[in-house]
């Protein structure tokens, strides 16, 4: 294996045994990021001057004889939706091109205070509408294991970077499933937080009720040093809970016998590929071996999720977005008067895909509709939210696809917006329910593409999702194949 192939925790042993250095791991995935990026192009912007610079600090600092955490030292990639002051920030969105924000966002500052090296922001679906990044302003990421497929999306310019070794972990937000659903896609490991569990502070608004912070990682250890750093309370963002956050590698390691599985019925029914299927049940029954108690269950709700997202997601969004109109941020296109002004920013600078959500979500906010659109919406969510919490009564843990199909075609659903919504038919029910959900790596279809398997737990519950994934990850080998990109000298060519 390669430097860049290794995880977070492997390459902390080698930071603290003084057996590399910051610099030299910062310039080796630099180096590598020069070698794949002409082809995956997961990143809007590479912060090469400033990654080199921080990684010095953290040598410094250790050649000090300061106590640094597990990931003082490692390169890692943000989403282009979460403000870095000095470091435009762009939504891959033409609006916002050009925009430098004055603050940091809350998960970028925690991680900077633990040492972590950024290396750059990740693109993005515009404004984080999408399941493939090709709704970006500036380019399509592409799939590390298959250059003619997406990555997923929306985060997939993130998801893309850990697969490819061009990050050691990312961050990415999930608003209907855009950490797993490309976690999935690309063979990572993606948690979608409990709602609160993470700041928001300075990540751009896509739908507040449902958005959320976190890592995209190589593995489950990752998963859990990453959550420790960026989890827990924070004053700037009132939707933050004040819950206690865990040490969460203490659950990495705790067996699963005897741990309750639902496997919800809906989720395994018409619409999923059966590769995907297969591929789950084979998962299922790894678990099973180590002694957890397997049952099928039911979320009864389930088919109205896609429908009440797509009421409640651009409703939101809709008000969201309103702040740019070339007044205070990014584009402005110069008009006659301040209403054309409006207009013809707004028109110019948002993507069809962002405009298509900013007129549902009007529409069904306006007075003579929103009773039948947004509130039935929101009593339907809470039936959806209910399913959840009885199954929770009887189960740990609930298991599902991420993902519908593993990666499809650059193009094949750019022109079919319902087609491409259906991607995250397995993974929208958990943002309206507020749960947490981690993609886990676990296998390859017979064309050699990932496909993950999503855990559901309880409120809060992450720790529990970790115990399963690691559990799982350790009786398996899937996180330590790497994609057979070109120069990659190390990577294991999956059969
Ligand atoms: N694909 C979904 C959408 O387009 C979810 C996106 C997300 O989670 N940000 O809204």
């Amino acid at each position: 294996m390669e430097i860049y192939d290794l995880t977070a925790h492997e390459l902390s042993r080698l930071l603290k045994a003084r057996e590399i250095s910051a610099a030299e791991l910062t310039e080796a995935v630099l180096e590598r990021v020069d070698e794949v990026e002409p082809a995956v192009r997961a990143y809007v912007t590479v912060t090469r001057e400033e990654a080199l610079a921080a990684a010095r600090r953290v040598d410094e600092a250790r050649a000090r004889g300061e106590d640094l955490g597990p990931l003082a030292g490692i390169p890692m990639a943000v989403k282009d939706n979460m403000c870095t002051r000095t470091v435009r920030t762009t939504c891959s969105s033409r609006i916002l091109e050009n925009f430098i924000p004055p603050y940091d966002a809350t998960v970028v500052e925690r991680l900077a205070a633990a040492g972590t090296v950024m290396i750059g922001k990740t693109n993005l679906d515009e404004f984080a509408m999408g399941s493939s990044t090709e709704n970006s302003a500036f380019f399509t990421t592409r799939n590390p294991w298959d250059l003619e497929r997406v990555p997923g999306g929306s985060s997939g310019g993130s998801a893309a970077a850990v697969a490819a070794g061009e990050a050691v972990f990312s961050l990415g937000s999930d608003t209907g499933g855009s950490i797993r659903q490309p976690a999935s896609l690309c063979s990572v490991v993606g948690l979608k937080p409990t709602y609160g569990r993470v700041s928001r502070f300075g990540l751009v608004a896509f739908a507040s009720s449902l958005d959320q912070i976190g890592p995209l990682t190589k593995d489950v250890t990752d998963c859990a040093l990453v959550m420790n750093v960026i989890s827990g309370w924070d004053k700037m963002d009132s939707t933050s809970a004040p819950v206690e956050v865990p040490d969460f590698t203490q659950f990495l390691g705790r067996e699963v016998r005897g741990l309750k599985i639902g496997l919800p019925r809906e989720f395994f029914a018409e619409g999923i590929d059966r590769e995907v299927k297969e591929i789950i049940l084979t998962a299922v029954r790894v678990l099973e071996g180590l002694g957890a108690v397997v049952e099928e269950t039911s979320l009864p709700h389930s088919d109205y999720s896609l429908p009440v997202y797509y009421i409640l997601a651009p409703a939101e969004a809709s008000s969201n977005l309103a702040r740019f109109d070339g007044v205070r941020y990014g584009l402005r296109v110069d008009a006659p008067d301040l209403i054309s002004m409006y207009g013809q920013t707004r028109s110019r600078g948002f993507g069809a895909e962002v405009r298509r959500r900013i007129i549902i979500g009007t529409y069904a906010l306006s007075s003579g509709y929103y009773d039948a659109y947004y509130k039935k919406a929101q009593q339907v969510r809470t039936l959806i939210k209910q399913d959840f919490d009885r199954a929770f009564e009887k189960y740990d843990v609930l298991i599902t696809p991420t993902s519908p199909t593993p990666a499809f075609k650059i193009g094949e659903k750019a022109d079919n917006p319902i087609q491409m919504y259906l991607s995250d038919i397995c993974t929208i029910p958990v943002n309206l329910a507020g749960i947490p959900g981690l993609s886990i790596p676990c296998g390859f279809t017979a064309e050699g593409l990932p496909v993950g398997m999503q855990l559901l737990g309880k409120p809060f519950a992450e720790g529990t999702l970790l115990q399963v994934a690691y559990a799982y990850e350790q009786s398996t080998d899937h996180h330590k194949k790497r994609p057979p990109l070109a120069g990659a000298a190390g990577g294991e060519r999956h059969a």
